[in-house]
């Protein structure tokens, strides 16, 4: 474990500590570095998009040289559906492992994208494991390829990709990797999980702001994706051959945001890399949960499963609990939270991501704590089906 060599700052007086899963609180230098302008075709700012590109590749470890970094304007998802669009050729089909929002809307995309697809839908948080995968690549010549979701923000269940990439090259399938909300603290590195390609943005574990994501791809991919895009601006291939070719972004670039994002890698390397940034948020989530769990209240996942990138909380069971109110004393107390996504039972997250350490988790549990006896509520425990719905997730 690599010791902390950077000082987490709290946010300027009055900002509350986003506790969710990006945008997140971001560091002053970060902030800071967005006080300049800089021209898109200028040789500075040319200067820094090589330098994020090659800083990027580096977190894959031994094995970088045979992948590219390609930056996309745009949010997360438009990473997502230009990786989909790019390299799943129209008479390709996907195989999508879905286990909540992020899986079904890598789904939609397919839809959209009116290519072929099918899915295998776990509910709100059961993991895809490696043995089903393996049956249904088995039983369908036809499917290319297999999408998984690295760490599915909206239960924050930290799905086995080793295990799915595994039997996705012994059937001789490609996989692709929506690493969104994990690149940058849970390793990904290529010579231990195979993978064709992989997105992520800039405004989740490198802790910079929104304003674009990037495709990271095997060279031989990024060469044969030449013309399977059904879009101009998600074209990934357009993208990086223009860089290659130019050094300049297709169309105007996020220029700020880029700047921002390059002072946020710098930090991350100061803080030990993955490995530093995934020690931090996992010593985030270790006391967070046990506060939590000694208030009374319950996680969805077990130990397991559980993330260091965002938890998922049952509401207890107490008719004096609202979340609706829950949430505005948290925020009074300096902490937006993040309502759940759970089909069946109530739920609500906290994240572990963003400039924030130990120290912070626990004031977070103290707010909680406040909150619950403001409200009048003195059990937290969730109510019986919650515990019921949990016991179906394997161990
Ligand atoms: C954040 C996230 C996305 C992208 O969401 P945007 O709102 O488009 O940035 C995609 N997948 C996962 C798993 C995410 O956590």
């Amino acid at each position: 474990m690599t010791a902390h060599q950077t000082e987490i700052l709290p946010p300027r007086l009055g900002e509350p500590y986003l506790l969710t899963p990006g945008p997140l609180t971001t560091s002053f230098p970060v902030k800071e570095a967005m006080l300049k302008d800089w021209g898109s075709w200028d040789d500075d700012f040319r200067a820094m998009t090589r330098d994020m590109r090659t800083r990027l590749l580096a977190l894959l470890g031994p094995g970088a040289d045979d992948f590219d970094c390609v930056p996309m304007q745009g949010s997360g998802s438009f990473c997502v559906e230009a990786m989909l669009g790019s390299f799943i050729p129209k008479t390709g089909k996907a195989l999508v492992l879905a286990n909540g929002a992020y899986g079904q809307r890598s789904a939609k995309t397919m839809e959209y994208l009116g290519r072929g697809y099918i899915v295998l839908d776990k509910g709100d948080y059961l993991p895809p494991r490696g043995d089903e995968v393996a049956r249904i690549l088995a039983d369908d010549a036809a499917i290319t390829h297999v999408v998984a979701i690295h760490c599915e923000t909206s239960s924050g269940i930290l799905n086995p990709v080793e295990e799915i990439s595994e039997v996705t090259y012994a059937a001789g399938r490609k996989l692709l990797v929506d690493s969104m909300s994990a690149f940058g603290a849970i390793p990904l590195e290529v010579a231990q999980v195979r993978y064709e390609a992989m997105v992520s943005s800039a405004n989740k574990c490198i802790e910079g702001v929104p304003g674009f994501g990037f495709v990271i791809a095997r060279k031989s991919e990024l060469e044969a994706a030449k013309g399977n895009s059904h879009s101009l601006s998600l074209d990934v291939h357009a993208q990086w051959a223009n860089m290659e070719k130019t050094g300049q972004w297709r169309f105007t670039p996020p220029t700020h945001v880029v700047a921002a994002f390059l002072e946020a890698l710098r930090g991350h390397e100061a803080e030990g890399g993955v490995a530093g940034r995934g020690a931090r948020y996992a010593r985030n989530r270790d006391v967070m949960v046990d506060g939590m769990r000694d208030l009374g209240f319950e996680t969805l996942l077990k130990d397991r499963w559980l993330s260091p990138i965002i938890v998922t909380f049952f509401c207890p069971a107490s008719a004096a609990f609202e979340f609706g109110k829950f949430y505005e004393l948290m925020k009074a107390k300096g902490f937006i939270i993040y309502p759940g996504k759970l089909t069946v039972v109530d739920s609500f997250r906290i994240g572990c991501i963003g400039q924030m350490d130990e120290n912070v988790m626990r004031q977070v549990v103290e707010a909680a704590a406040a909150a619950l006896s403001e409200m009048g509520v003195n059990d937290a425990s969730p109510p019986q089906a919650a515990l019921e719905e949990r016991a179906k997730l394997a161990a």
